[in-house]
């Protein structure tokens, strides 16, 4: 309930729990420090994806309101970028005690308006927080380079802030992706307009009250919220100068492409079709229970989910096992204690999953496990789809070709590493792999050869810790994988170089003729 998690009175109160809300109670947006009641007439319905009931109003900003973000944003990166990274180290470190002691009431938001169970929102905080924490360290990573070039004559590099920047976020991690962005974007000089999924925007807002306790002046992060409206002014305004978009491929192409067409910076993760491949000399009983967490946790809606299993040889004999551990999941509301997994984001995205597996039936291969039809009793009106195992699934297939974003695992047989390795590269999508085997040679071969970027030896979700990138590869990533989340590759794509070449020379000139040749200090 709300006052477990210590939400009952503050400031801005956001609601979290599934009791149904007295009043309407409408989203507002953020700006220079300040909660702000937007004047638009045009709001997006917000549910509780358990029980269907609504939990707040979700504004479209106004294009005043849009440009008064920017405006706002704009003044502050004046005063914000001429402070010394070691003042803003001060602020990121109070903002990382503030994220810790707010871990439950922000996770508590994710699990009402996201529906994933309690102590996985707790790890989307954390897994966010661990960024932030890695941005204390940039005092270390903005250092530039220095060289004696020739005799009296230096040059040295500066890494400096962009300005405005933007990051536009998806629904499956309400927390973790705001904080792949606030804490680079801002410890590195920049200010940022931040718009978090129109779904579940509740713990970005939750995290915009604790940039302000934690002493970010006004105008440094600044939250507002829309749908494309708020995304097409984004990438056509001027001022803004690189946008950050985490989110499916449709979105992602057409956001990589308008904003770099308008001259942005442009960093875009997209989505994904994991696969694991499962050789027979693995261990058996951890291939199964981390297969089981890796496709169904979360209902299977992290780009990192591991959706599709590639069996080598005899493993296909093992799939009754891996049907017996799916079907013990508990699929219930994400506060009961008991939950395994909560419902999927919406009745659309439910209808999406359910007429995958239909489709795949149709195609011919065996539902093993069919999640359809299930409702926990307490919460019958909510998004529900239980693990579902579909195997003798080939390549030509719907259910393999797209992204299902669901509780749905997929599951292919080969006969040879090789096979598995080929069918692997052959998919668009290039995010995360897996491999299970206990044989070095074999996990070698495959980290070789395999062309995701992401790679897992006997770890079902090889996300990348903070002090490394998440570097994703193929579809899975817009403009080639050049610009990377978080790590260096995060630090450089909010800032711009200049590289200064000095000369202080203790001696006059000799010479009384100008030389006109291209200076090569060799
Ligand atoms: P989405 O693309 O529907 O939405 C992401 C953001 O884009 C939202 O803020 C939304 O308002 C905006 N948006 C959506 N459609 C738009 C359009 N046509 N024009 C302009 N803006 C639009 O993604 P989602 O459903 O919120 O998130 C799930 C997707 O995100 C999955 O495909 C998943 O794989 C992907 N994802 C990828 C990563 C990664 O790092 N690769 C991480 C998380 C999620």
């Amino acid at each position: 309930t709300a006052s477990a998690y210590g939400l009952a009175s503050t400031a801005t109160n956001f609601p979290t729990t599934h009791e149904k809300l007295q009043t309407a109670y409408d989203t507002p947006w953020f700006v220079n420090n300040e909660f702000v009641k937007s004047a638009t007439s045009q709001y997006i319905d917000l549910h509780d994806p358990a029980t269907n009931e609504l939990i707040t109003r979700v504004p479209q900003n106004t294009d005043e309101e849009l440009k008064a973000a920017v405006a706002a944003a704009e003044k502050a990166f004046k005063s914000w970028s001429a402070t010394s990274v070691l003042h803003r180290q001060q602020i990121m470190f109070k903002f990382v005690g503030l994220i810790r002691e707010n871990w439950d009431r922000l996770a508590a938001s994710i699990t009402l308006e996201q529906g994933k169970t309690f102590a996985d929102s707790k790890g989307d905080v954390l897994r966010g927080l661990q960024v932030a924490e890695a941005a204390c360290g940039a005092p270390e990573l903005l250092k530039g380079e220095v060289l004696e070039v020739a005799k009296d004559m230096e040059t040295r590099t500066y890494r400096e802030p962009l300005g405005v920047v933007a990051a536009i976020c998806p629904f499956n991690f309400p927390a973790m992706i705001p904080l792949w962005c606030i804490p680079v974007a801002t410890i590195t000089g920049n200010t940022l307009i931040l718009k978090p999924s129109e779904r579940d925007p509740g713990a970005a807002m939750i995290l915009a009250e604790l940039t302000k306790k934690a002493g970010f002046p006004e105008g440094v992060v600044n939250i507002v919220h829309g749908a494309h409206r708020t995304v097409n002014f984004i990438l056509d305004e001027p001022a803004i100068k690189a946008v950050s978009f985490v989110g499916g491929n449709k979105a992602g192409e057409y956001i990589f492409s308008r904003g770099s067409a308008n001259g942005k910076r442009v960093q875009a993760n997209l989505g994904a079709k994991n696969h694991a491949a499962v050789l027979p000399d693995c261990n058996k009983n951890q291939f199964l229970n981390a297969v089981v967490g890796a496709a169904f946790g979360a209902a299977g809606q992290r780009c990192m989910a591991l959706s599709t299993l590639v069996m080598v040889g005899e493993t296909k004999e093992w799939l009754p096992e891996l049907a017996e551990r799916a079907k013990a999941l508990q699929v219930n509301g994400g506060f009961e204690e008991s939950a395994d997994l909560g419902p999927v984001i919406s009745p659309q995205s439910k209808e999406r999953i359910e007429g995958l597996i239909a489709s795949a039936e149709e195609e011919g291969a065996t539902i093993l496990l069919d999640g359809r039809g299930f409702k926990p009793p307490k919460y019958p009106n909510g998004n529900w789809v239980a693990p579902t195992i579909i195997s003798n699934v080939t390549k030509d297939m719907k259910c393999y070709k797209e992204e299902i974003f669901g509780p749905v695992l997929v599951c292919l047989n080969v006969d040879t590493l090789d096979e598995a390795i080929d069918l692997i590269n052959e998919n668009e999508y290039g995010n995360g792999v897996a491999i299970f085997t206990r044989s070095g040679p074999t996990a070698e071969t495959f980290r070789r050869k395999i062309e995701a970027g992401q790679v897992g030896i006997n770890v079902p979700i090889p996300v990348p810790l903070p002090m490394f990138s998440f570097t994703g590869n193929k579809k899975s990533i817009a403009g080639g994988g050049a610009s990377t989340f978080y790590g260096k590759p995060g630090i450089n794509f909010y800032t711009q170089l200049k590289t200064v070449t000095a000369m202080w020379s203790a001696e006059d000139a000799i010479s009384k003729k100008a030389d006109v040749a291209m200076p090569t200090h060799s």
